[in-house]
């Protein structure tokens, strides 16, 4: 009798995983379905955006379009989030359920508008912004992603929440902590981020992504003629350069793990005028957030002597900030399961003449577009030197993994013109698809599987953040450096004409006039 309600059990307990095995697999096929049925939604955005360049705190256009096409999807809209006007979150639920939030970039990068398709430096509009490093297409991998599981909940009786959000100003390091900071992850489970790369792949534990502190010093003094009575005055750009002077110096004898860099941002006004005012802007990078931390202290002592030995005085204002990226266990390794089951996107000729042309005009290996996945990455024994990005912030908040999708061309330089010419081809276009795929089908394991959200939340409380608690960078006085890019506005009149309209042009390459492939230089 045990024996045989053991049997029972047993076969019910297989049934049951059988069933259910086969309703993911159908559910994940019809959800595969309704992403490549949002090829022209995707390729639209990506074009769109892309044709917008807006440069970070400037993302007007760009919050206008997205979420119109969220709103018109059934997605609730907030706007003005953590009073950033350019910061906005979309929300839907049809009830209990894992809350899952979906995230791109959506910034480009100051000076670098540029022609997509060609293969010369050719801007838009010289000195506005562009997309000099493809921001422009992750968004539509976010977007696409999002929207084709709303209708998969609605068919099929899912349930849960999903949210979607830009990286806005990611490129200052700006602002996705102060959309932590706002509490936009407080009801989350899970956030599944992706970044523009040129193959496909995820990564969990510590990459190697510096920690980073962005912040700006500013000296005042006392304005005075400079040859009727200097003596009067105490300059302030006399202390920002004793202040570089300072820290040139001490460079020697900081450990090699650092990266640092400034710009002056305030060198005065003219000669003849004793500048009372001068700010230099400083990005203090570093292997651990304690590390960065460190440096920030000791840039402020070297400041204090500056102002010392001119007579000015400082203060220090954090315009931006990063942790170091921390992907989760089981979130990466369900989604690697998706990139293997999605694989590349198919390359046509023209896609791979193309890219080999890119290669060569850079001075690149000539090796064309990749064709095979990439791998699963584990932590890194020790985080080396490298780039950084705000998305940190949110990584040791809430469970987050980041998806690496390819849009764009290998060997290009990122924030160089370079980065710009695959970004609103069909290389771009294609590899959003992909990317929307694959963030899809993880969303979908999660509102099926309960017990991926569950290991998603154990590894982040019992590994990531056992010993390492977030602290933002940000002191209490510190507020979203929204004054940045404050040339940005007077571009936007002459990079209207070069905005995407999808209701007359199937793409913008053909908007343009620019035929793809196009193989060789416009000029020969
Ligand atoms: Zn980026």
């Amino acid at each position: 009798m045990h024996r045989l309600r053991f049997m029972a059990t047993l076969l019910l307990a297989s049934t049951t995983f059988s069933a259910f095995a086969q309703d993911s697999a159908a559910l994940k096929a019809e959800l595969t379905t309704l992403v490549d049925g949002k090829a022209k939604l995707t390729q639209e955005i990506v074009d769109s955006v892309y044709s917008f360049a807006e440069v970070g705190f400037h993302e007007y256009e760009t919050m206008r379009y997205l979420t119109g096409l969220l709103e018109e999807a059934g997605f609730s809209i907030e706007t003005g989030v953590a009073g950033m006007p350019t910061a906005w979150i979309a929300t839907w639920s049809n009830g209990e359920g894992p809350a899952i939030s979906f995230n791109s970039d959506v910034d480009g990068l100051p000076g670098l508008s540029q022609m997509p398709g060609v293969l010369e430096r050719m801007p838009q509009v010289e000195g506005a912004g562009g997309h000099g490093e493809g921001h422009n297409a992750g968004i539509a991998v976010s977007v696409t992603a999002a929207i084709a599981v709303k209708e998969l909940m609605e068919a099929e009786g899912l349930t849960g929440t999903l949210q979607v959000w830009p990286g806005i100003a990611e490129e200052a390091l700006a602002a996705k902590q102060w959309f932590v900071a706002a509490g936009a992850f407080d009801d989350i489970d899970v956030v599944l981020s992706n970044h523009v790369g040129n193959g496909l792949g995820t990564s969990w534990g510590l990459s190697n992504s510096m920690s980073v502190v962005s912040a700006e010093y500013t000296f005042s003094g006392v304005s005075a003629h400079g040859a009727v009575s200097p003596w009067v005055g105490r300059s302030a750009l006399d202390a920002v350069e004793l202040m570089n002077a300072g820290w040139n110096f001490r460079r020697e004898h900081l450990h090699p793990n650092q990266r640092s860099h400034y710009v002056i941002t305030n060198g005065g006004l003219q000669p003849n005028i004793v500048p009372d005012k001068a700010s230099v802007w400083y990005y203090f990078r570093n292997t651990s957030p304690e590390a960065a931390l460190e440096m920030v202290e000791l840039a402020d002592a070297i400041a204090e002597g500056a102002g010392l030995m001119t007579g000015t005085t400082w203060e220090r204002k954090v315009l931006g900030s990063g942790w170091p990226s921390h992907g989760n266990e089981a979130l990466a390794k369900a989604m690697y399961a998706n990139i293997e089951a999605v694989g590349m996107p198919e390359w046509s000729e023209d896609d791979q003449a193309y890219a080999k042309a890119v290669q060569e005009t850079v001075g690149a290996a000539p090796i064309g577009l990749r064709t095979e996945i990439g791998q699963l990455s584990g932590p890194v024994q020790q985080v080396g030197s490298g780039a950084s990005d705000d998305i940190g912030a949110v990584m040791w908040t809430v469970p987050t993994v980041r998806l690496s999708y390819p849009g764009n061309i290998a060997g290009t330089t990122i924030h160089n013109w370079q980065a710009a010419l695959g970004s609103a081809t069909p290389i771009a276009h294609k590899g959003a698809l992909t990317g929307a795929k694959v963030t899809a089908l993880t969303a979908l394991d999660l509102l099926l599987d309960p017990s991926l959200v569950e290991a998603a939340k154990t590894y982040f409380t019992d590994v990531q953040t056992k010993d390492i608690q977030y602290f933002p960078f940000e002191s209490e006085t510190d507020v979203p450096s929204i004054h940045l890019n404050p040339e940005a506005e007077s571009f936007r009149e002459a990079q209207k004409e070069f905005y995407y309209d999808p209701s007359k042009y199937d793409t913008y390459l053909e908007q343009l006039g620019i035929e793809y492939p196009q193989l060789t230089k416009s000029a020969e």
